[in-house]
């Protein structure tokens, strides 16, 4: 099997590691990025500037499934004498935050560490800027260069890939003066030619703009401007992370706010609440994760939460990741030198006049009817932001129908990581891990800030889809018997399927292969593991009529009474199915007859639906194969 991964970021790095580490058959991984000094680290993490430290402390940087791995990596002499002279001595406690260069350093070493014969890594160096796929299970990625590759699959991981311009900077694109995206190579020395001197304005109170700010501090600049449309500024990491649990009894009912204003108020009380009790932003975050579907389902599902999502967007994205202490302190020593100004406004227009900018701004919002104010600056640096979808190798993927956006940010994706196509079915062979699946966690998994995305949100879904990819199987699978097959060897008997996310034993009851199941069951399979729809192989027996294995799985200890999702027990279908001599024998057996299902319908009237029983295809080398397997 091949598989393309674009984008080399902590996702797509990590992707390749864990796929490397957990292949069975033969892989060959082959990874693109566009930017070399971005391998391994993606934006946030690569070798420049490696100046300051990540906002999260230590213990929270961990990759892979062992929490405790960054720690002895940080504390092991060997490793320490590889990296830069200046950390060589320090000591990282884990509730403090770590040097950024070495993030990247710590990616890389676990890349190092996958010793499996069965696969091999190549890297291509490029921009990929067109996916198709050409059928089912094969995909191809053309790249700037006008190289095409292909691959049985592809893994998008390319984070937050184009700069935000905003309008009023567009004409200034290439002035030699302006550095549109600090965060790129030629953006980052650009910066560094700046005089000291220079009068510069930042644009945008974010962890970048802040970040900026700070370089240019760091670098002995005392005329610094942070300009942003409202003010926001991200909350300070203490210099130790603690944490303190907290456990709530139910969500606030601040997501019902009518305005932006009312919505603030409600979340600083909120926070105040826990705050003043020792408890971080982060763990008061953390309790509200298990109230999320409540919070949800409150609001009216889905849909609604993205739209309220939406509105308090910046809110939720300030309140929800913070500066690291050190930007932060900087930042007020800058203040009180008097080396920095926070200045909160909406820029009106931009021009140019004997060699400097006057950036004209309305202090109250856009046509407020108060007069214009004036900066004036030799430098603009743009840290406004990125937008993860705006490059046309998603673009393609849209107009194609192969993708469709996300409400609030970022692409659909399945609840295992395929991406999901116009019509919201998933792809068999596109997955997508990284920050395009920010505004899937917002809704899924209840991060409120749905803006700031980090390590610990690419960990959450990062090791569960590479499972669902390695799982499915292998494209030379032509039926469900190889598919069987394969899971049974690789996963075990109670392996999933992929489709139902059936267990063999509800796929063998279901499909009429009776030796295969009664091995099954003889070799200890769950017997009541259900499929997607909530089935367990006794109702899929009842409903089929197959008493032989009903009695088999009966005798093995099966529940009779569980429940489908619609509320069907086994004996009911088996009544609405018309197989009388399995009602006999389950009731026989003590099966309950009081359960209603969600449509009305019981064990005394329980409708009527005939249908001939599902057999699947024969194939008796594969069948004695796996009984062979099962041990039969
Ligand atoms: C300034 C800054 C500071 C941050 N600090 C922290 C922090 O301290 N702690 C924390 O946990 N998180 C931090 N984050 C967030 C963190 O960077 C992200 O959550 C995480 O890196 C996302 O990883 P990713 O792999 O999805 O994306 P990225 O890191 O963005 O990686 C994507 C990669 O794909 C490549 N790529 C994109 N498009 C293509 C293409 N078409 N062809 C080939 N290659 C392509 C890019 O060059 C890039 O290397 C920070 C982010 C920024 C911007």
């Amino acid at each position: 099997m091949k598989v393309l991964i674009i984008g080399s970021g902590v996702a797509g790095s990590e992707a390749g590691t864990y796929l490397g580490h957990h292949a069975t058959e033969p892989l060959e991984v082959v990874e693109v990025e566009c930017e070399p000094g971005r391998r391994f680290g993606g934006w946030a993490f690569q070798s420049f500037p490696d100046t300051e430290t990540t906002n999260l402390a230590l213990r929270k940087m961990y990759l892979g499934r062992d929490p405790e791995e960054i720690s002895r990596w940080f504390d092991d002499p060997e490793v320490r004498a590889s990296w830069p002279e200046a950390y060589r001595e320090v000591r990282f406690s884990v509730d403090r935050p770590v040097p950024r260069a070495l993030v990247q350093r710590y990616i890389e070493w676990r890349r190092s560490q996958v010793h499996n014969p069965l696969v091999t890594y190549s890297h291509v160096s490029g921009e990929a800027m067109r996916v198709r796929q050409r059928c089912h299970d094969a995909v191809s990625v053309e790249l700037r260069s006008g190289r095409v590759l292909e691959a049985d699959a592809l893994i998008m991981a390319s984070g937050s890939i184009a700069v935000k311009v905003p309008p009023y900077l567009e004409a200034w694109r290439d002035h030699e003066r302006v550095v549109i995206d600090p965060l790129v190579l030629e953006g980052h020395q650009r910066r560094q030619s700046i005089p000291p001197d220079a009068r510069v304005l930042i644009l945008g109170t974010g962890l970048t703009g802040e970040e900026q700010a700070n370089i240019l501090y760091r670098r002995g600049h005392e005329a610094l401007t942070l300009l942003s449309r409202n003010g926001h500024r991200h909350y300070t990491y203490d210099q130790d992370q603690h944490n303190q649990p907290l456990s709530l009894d139910h969500a606030p009912d601040l997501m019902h706010a009518e305005t932006p204003e009312e919505f603030d108020q409600g979340l600083s009380d909120f926070y105040t609440r826990f705050l003043t009790q020792g408890h971080s932003r982060e763990d008061i975050l953390a309790a509200l994760r298990p109230l999320w579907g409540d919070v949800r389902a409150n609001l009216g599902g889905c849909y609604q939460t993205a739209q309220v999502l939406r509105r308090f967007r910046r809110s939720l994205a300030v309140n929800s990741i913070g500066v690291s202490h050190e930007v932060a302190a900087q930042l007020e020593q800058a203040e009180a030198d008097g080396a920095l100004r926070v200045v909160r406004g909406h820029i009106h227009d931009i021009t140019e006049d004997r060699g400097s900018f006057h950036v004209k701004y309305d202090p109250d919002g856009p046509d407020s009817g108060e007069e214009l104010r004036t900066l004036e600056v030799d430098w603009i640096v743009n840290a406004v932001g990125r937008n993860i979808i705006r490059h046309p190798i998603w673009e393609g993927l849209l107009r194609d129908g192969l993708a469709k956006k996300h409400a609030g940010i970022g692409v659909r994706v399945s609840e295992d990581g395929q991406l999901m196509d116009a019509d919201g079915d998933a792809s068999d062979v596109i997955w997508v891990v990284g920050m395009a699946r920010a505004g899937d966690h917002a809704l899924r998994h209840g991060f409120l800030g749905n803006t700031a995305f980090n390590v610990p949100q690419v960990r959450e879904h990062l090791y569960d889809t590479m499972d669902a990819m390695l799982g499915r199987p292998c494209p030379t699978h032509t039926n469900r018997l190889e598919e069987v097959l394969f899971k049974i060897t690789h996963h075990g008997r109670d392996a999933r399927l992929v489709h139902g996310d059936e267990t063999p034993l509800i796929w063998a009851v279901s499909e009429g292969y009776s030796e295969i199941a009664l091995a099954l069951v003889e070799a200890g399979a769950s017997l009541d593991a259900r499929n997607s729809r909530g089935n367990t192989a006794l109702i899929r027996a009842a409903c089929e009529g197959r008493l032989a294995l009903a009695r088999a799985l009966v005798s093995a200890g099966a529940d009779l009474d569980v429940q489908n999702e619609d509320g069907y027990t086994a004996v009911i279908l088996a009544r609405r199915r018309g197989h009388s001599h399995i009602v006999e024998f389950l009731l026989e057996a003590g099966a309950q007859t009081h359960h209603t299902t969600r449509w009305g319908t019981s064990f005394t009237d329980p409708g009527s639906s005939p249908k001939s029983p599902l057999l699947g295809p024969r194939d008796e080398h594969l069948e004695a194969d796996i009984l062979h397997t099962l041990g039969a």
